[in-house]
């Protein structure tokens, strides 16, 4: 299978990386850089600037530099918030329109300007690994929408990619923590404090899939909001009020960068030497000074994480793990107020900036097949089934399975003498087989014997790349068949989410229909049974007790035909009683036949 590339495609930054000799890694630019700012800079001529290029470009061309894209993508006019349009570039939001990034005198859909980015990273990778990359996973917060996830999956096919997933960045994170390894069902929290964005994400994992249970955060809170209180703290200290646009873009470079240093250090120097014609700056600042200036904002996100506590009701003592996502959780300030609010010490063992991206690349292994220890996150979308007596639905695997999974039943012979089967294999969630999808049939034919004497093994397997192996044998003679059905996993989402909203539509009336066809079917087993024990039976059976049974057996017709189902439950339960001294003399009979040879 060819290679797959797994993609954190961030609001400020985003990476690529591929798994190499079973490991991943992430894949980084001509000069050296992992992080591709994903800022695309519309130049009058000329091919757009993209990535760092592009960054430089926003203090001096900021109407034809966009960034933060991820904010609008897969939105209309009217899902867009006030703040999130004041940015440099111009914003076109027409209610029920998709959101437009204006540049020029040209429109863009920001999939389009996510295209571009996701373009340079392509052309990245392609030249570190000398080869062509087509296929990627990419990853979306977990509260993106249907249409943001589907802009997401536009942008990247626009990039010339196949899209092979698209996968929640907490999930993402937690593959890149290895947490999937945990044992049994685990609860997660996933604290991700990035530039601009702040999200907590709640997951349970069961065997190996995890399942988002809630999120929370805020689009507008994180490390840049630190950056603008240090700048305003800066400047007041230097003494100069009014910074020329380049003297705030100098400082800003300067501070972040003693931020960063204060996440090891106690203490740095800001050491600016032209900061302007009179002026060289060195400045002293501590971590204590830093951690005043951001305690506002982290505390910020304090309501967000008890909000998605509360959603997932659980306590922060039902967590199993809390791990860290996004480069301010570097702050050792951070990370004692994560453990402050959990009441656990936060997993610090990753890299929190590239976690995501990582995560993205092992999913993108899993699938490709790169990674050899199977972890799969993939799940069956539907049930798995056969169809059988009376038409109904058998499940063999059902929804939500973990795949690969094997799976099977046996089955026997409806009429006597049967000497073929018919498998027919479906998926879906309704009780009765004609509402499912049918995704195949074949026969098996095997030695004629009364009915209920022959047995069936049914065997479904799904393996690790989704294709169903149906295997039917029949014990007796060995007589077997496989059909391999490629259909199963692939299944889109829209086509699952109508499935499952029809069956739950029709519980009931499909509830109330498989229990009459379960009863009709045990009502004329008991009748066909009845016969064959008068006839062997004889006169041996008390005539008070035949009479009875022939009295409870017209009964059941009249309960078959009347279509009232606690009727016939009453009538199957009567008979059913009515027949054990019967039952219990044709065994002593078969036993007394079998002693005697
Ligand atoms: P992300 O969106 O995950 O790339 O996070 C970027 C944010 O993390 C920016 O605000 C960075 O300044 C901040 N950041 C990155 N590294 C550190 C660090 N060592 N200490 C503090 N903040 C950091």
């Amino acid at each position: 299978m060819s290679d797959i590339v797994g993609i954190d495609l961030g609001t400020t930054n985003s990476l690529i990386g591929i798994i190499e000799a079973g490991f991943p890694i992430l894949i980084a630019d001509q000069n050296g850089d992992r992080l591709t700012p994903s800022v695309v800079n519309f130049r009058r001529d000329g091919e757009p600037l993209v990535g760092r290029a592009a960054s430089r470009m926003r203090v001096i061309s900021p109407a034809e530099t966009v960034y933060s894209v991820k904010r609008f993508i897969g939105l209309r006019g009217d899902e867009l918030r006030a703040e999130d349009a004041e940015l440099g570039f111009a914003v076109s939001r027409i209610p029920s329109q998709p959101v437009r990034l204006r540049v020029g005198n040209r429109d863009y859909l920001p999939e389009q300007v996510s295209a571009m980015v996701l373009r340079k990273l392509k052309a990245d990778a392609e030249a570190a690994l000398g080869r062509e990359v087509s296929r990627a996973v990419i990853t979306v917060p977990a509260y993106f929408n249907d249409a943001q996830r589907t802009a997401t999956k536009r942008a990247g096919e626009l990039a010339g990619f196949a899209v092979e997933r698209i996968v929640n960045e907490p999930t993402a994170a937690a593959l890149a923590y290895g947490l999937d390894k945990l044992e049994g069902n685990s609860k997660v929290a996933v604290f991700d404090l990035g530039g601009g964005t702040f999200d907590i994400s709640i997951l349970e994992l069961n065997n190996g899939v995890f399942e988002v249970l809630s999120t929370n955060g805020n689009t507008r809170l994180g490390g840049d909001h630190i950056d603008a209180g240090l700048i305003d703290y800066c400047a007041a200290r230097i003494g100069v009020n009014d910074l020329s646009s380049q003297q705030r873009a100098v400082l800003r470079e300067a501070v972040i960068a003693a931020k960063h240093r204060l996440s090891s250090e106690k203490k740095t120097t800001i050491e600016m030497p032209f900061f302007s014609a009179k002026q060289n700056v060195s400045l002293e600042l501590t971590r204590s000074e830093l951690e005043e200036l951001s305690r506002l904002i982290i505390e910020r996100t304090r309501a967000h994480c008890l909000r998605a506590l509360a959603d997932a009701k659980l306590t922060p003592g039902e967590l199993d793990e809390v791990i860290l996502v996004g480069g301010v959780t570097r702050m050792p300030f951070v990370q004692k107020f994560v453990a402050e609010i959990f009441r656990r010490s936060p997993n610090i063992s990753q890299n929190p900036d590239e976690a995501v991206a990582i995560g993205a690349v092992i999913q993108a292994g899993i699938l490709s097949g790169a990674i050899r220890e199977v972890v799969l996150l993939d799940v069956t979308p539907l049930s798995l089934g056969i169809e059988t007596f009376g038409g109904l639905m058998n499940v063999i695997i059902p929804r939500n399975s973990t795949i690969p999974i094997k799976a099977g039943e046996m089955f026997t012979t409806a009429v006597n003498n049967q000497t073929v089967m018919r498998i027919k294999v479906l998926q879906g969630e309704r009780e009765m087989a004609r509402d499912n999808w049918s995704l195949g049939e074949f026969e098996l034919a095997f030695e004629a014997a009364p009915k209920g004497v022959a047995r069936v093994g049914v065997q479904f397997e799904i393996d690790a790349n989704g294709i169903l192996h149906v295997l039917a044998r029949d014990t007796r003679s060995g007589a077997e068949r496989t059909v391999d059905i490629n259909s199963a996993v692939d299944v889109s989402d829209e086509t699952v989410e109508a499935m499952i909203s029809e069956s739950l539509n029709h519980a009931f009336d499909d509830m109330n229909e498989r229990v009459w066809t379960e009863a009709k079917i045990k009502a004329r087993e008991m009748i066909g049974a009845v016969e064959t024990a008068f006839r062997v039976l004889g006169g041996r059976i008390p005539p008070a007790d035949k009479t009875r049974v022939d009295m409870l057996v017209v009964e059941l017709r009249g309960a078959l035909e009347s279509g009232e189902l606690q009727r016939l439950k009453n009538a199957n339960a009567a008979l059913d009683k009515a027949t054990e001294p019967i039952a219990a003399m044709l065994l002593q009979e078969a036993l007394t036949a079998e002693t005697s040879q």
